[in-house]
């Protein structure tokens, strides 16, 4: 795994243009005067070719691609720098080396997104080394799995984009997408700091990362407790949410199809509930990797779900800590004890042993969070009882009890809630124990925008939208419940929707907003 690069830590940040639009517009953009009916709403007018909402790896990808087909293109950025939660991700682009695979781990995923990833992962790669992006080497045997540098890499992208006269506007975000009364898409309405600006494009791709940050969305599809989960993604360390849907909702208000699946599925790890401090770059530090390997009870002090899902991930290995954090978000404040022992702790838990440079135990205590740690699992049960939130030490106690009782004979799947993978169902026998107390983190939602294999996205009658695309997590119903990687979405689709939508003939319909705008 790589990590962020110091010495590139620093992310671009281009402000919105600060003058007339017209004249940024060189090269890039036309100022063309548009019809007064047109212009009714809009403060500003623009024309270019391709717009691009999002500037992750989705976005980026998309856009460089575009111009190398020759379109002007313009990217918006809603927050105030480039990157979304790719710049704080650990960059390892990857998805399964087998389809069959694939489609076993997550058999309710969309084949279309499935298998086109899976098919051009590798052309992705061989674009990105073309442009001398920086990337790591493939590793033997893995055909599907490059490392970048995050920050690095979207820095790369973005003066690369800029370099070949695209323009990137930070702090100014899509509201909607425009459409003419033949239903194509012929732009988007954006808003920025100088107010409303209408921008007139043959195409438009939309890579704005998915609905994390929509308090409504979560509510209705993951989980009640959407305020206490941590924004694990873009919007970490307080940033009001950036993830909040907003290629999902305007896709959908002009009549495209949400996935049939990945709704109540997400990517994400646990991190420290109600930290006392502010916590820092990178995520990973605080972010759990071995609740699968843990005993994990909730604010009632009980166990409440398979900590390996084993029967749900469907593979032997099970599908990783991110699926009992899919869990814990649906428990009461989204909030969960972990519980483990020194072997774990050793070879699970450790600087060494996950992702983060720091003992995940260490990492909660420093920053503030409920830790617990001792040589008995009384001592240990009294410790998490005087917390103070409510979990009853006898009830924790019998929990681990039972648990123990049923791991030592081998038996944990038999539980009345069964641990099922044997190799992670192991007693806590070896002192010290340990206890944190952890709140659901969410990095990327599952559920999103249905696509054909050329990045079109599709509309209620599975029609492709004339003019309309999508790149990145946007995309739904790659993964549904066991994570099958998020960076791959971007990297495959913008790398296909990019030269698309730059081939995107003129409207038939001409240029006039129709009735559904
Ligand atoms: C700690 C961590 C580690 C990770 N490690 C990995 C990994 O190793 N491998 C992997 O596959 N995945 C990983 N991920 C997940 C992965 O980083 C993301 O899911 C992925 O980067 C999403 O890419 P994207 O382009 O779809 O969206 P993003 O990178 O989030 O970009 C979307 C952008 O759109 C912008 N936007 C939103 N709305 C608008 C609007 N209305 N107008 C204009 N702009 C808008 C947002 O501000 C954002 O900048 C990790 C995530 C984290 C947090």
């Amino acid at each position: 795994m790589t990590r962020q690069d110091e010495s590139n830590s620093t992310l671009s940040r281009r402000h919105f243009l600060g003058g007339a639009v017209a004249g940024v517009a060189a090269g890039a953009l036309d100022a063309a005067p548009l019809g007064a009916e047109q212009a009714q709403e809009a403060v500003q007018e623009m024309r270019t070719d391709v717009v691009v909402c999002g500037s992750g790896i989705g976005g980026l990808t998309a856009a460089v691609r575009a111009q190398q087909a020759g379109a002007r293109v313009i990217v918006l950025e809603k927050a105030y720098e480039a990157g979304g939660t790719t710049a704080h991700s650990e960059g390892v682009v990857w998805t399964s080396e087998s389809y069959e695979q694939i489609r076993e781990t997550s058999p309710h995923g969309d084949p279309v997104v499935q298998r086109t990833i899976f098919d051009n992962l590798p052309r992705a790669f061989d674009f990105y080394d073309d442009l001398g992006a920086p990337l790591g080497a493939a590793r033997p045997g893995r055909t599907r799995s490059r490392a970048i540098p995050p920050v690095a890499w979207v820095n790369f992208m973005v003066d690369e984009f800029e370099r070949g006269g695209g323009t990137l506007m930070v702090e100014t975000a899509m509201l909607r997408v425009l459409t003419n009364s033949s239903y194509e898409v012929i732009g988007v309405l954006a808003e920025g700091e100088q107010g409303l600006i209408r921008i007139l494009a043959r195409s438009v791709v939309l890579a704005t990362g998915g609905w994390a940050g929509s308090a409504q969305l979560v509510t209705q599809n993951i989980t009640r407790y959407y305020s206490s989960l941590h924004q694990r993604n873009a919007s970490f360390g307080g940033r009001k949410p950036s993830l909040t849907g907003d290629g999902f909702w305007a896709a959908t208000q002009i009549g495209a199809a949400p996935t049939e699946g990945g709704w109540d599925g997400f990517y994400g790890h646990g991190m420290p509930a109600r930290p006392t401090k502010q916590m820092q770059n990178p995520l990973t530090n605080y972010s759990t990797y071995h609740g699968n390997w843990s005993v994990v009870v909730n604010l009632h002090g009980r166990r409440f779900a398979d900590e390996t899902q084993g029967k749900q991930a469907g593979t032997p290995r099970g599908g990783g800590e991110q699926l009992i954090n899919q869990e814990v978000a649906r428990q009461p404040e989204a909030t969960a004890t972990y519980i483990w022992d020194e072997p774990v702790n050793a070879r699970r838990a450790c600087a060494a042993c996950g992702l983060g440079d720091i003992d995940k135990f260490i990492a909660f205590k420093d920053i503030g969070a409920p830790v617990a740690t001792a040589n008995t699992l009384e001592e240990l049960t009294a410790q998490m009882e005087a917390w103070g939130r409510g979990i009853p030490a006898a009830v924790v106690q019998q929990q681990l009890d039972e648990y123990n009782k049923a791991a030592k004979n081998g038996k944990a799947w038999a539980l009345p809630v069964p641990k099922m993978i044997e190799a992670q169902a192991t007693p806590l026998a070896q002192p010290p124990f340990y206890a944190v107390m952890v709140q659901a983190g969410i990095t990327a939602t599952y559920g999103g925008l249905r696509v054909n294999a050329q990045g079109q996205v599709l509309s209620r009658t599975l029609r492709p939208i004339r003019g309309l695309y999508a790149a990145g997590v946007d995309i739904g119903n790659h993964s549904t419940y066991v994570y099958l990687g998020n960076l791959c979405v971007g990297a495959v689709f913008g790398y296909i929707s990019g030269p698309n939508a730059a081939n995107q003939p003129e409207p038939r319909g001409g240029w006039e907003t129709g009735p559904l705008n």
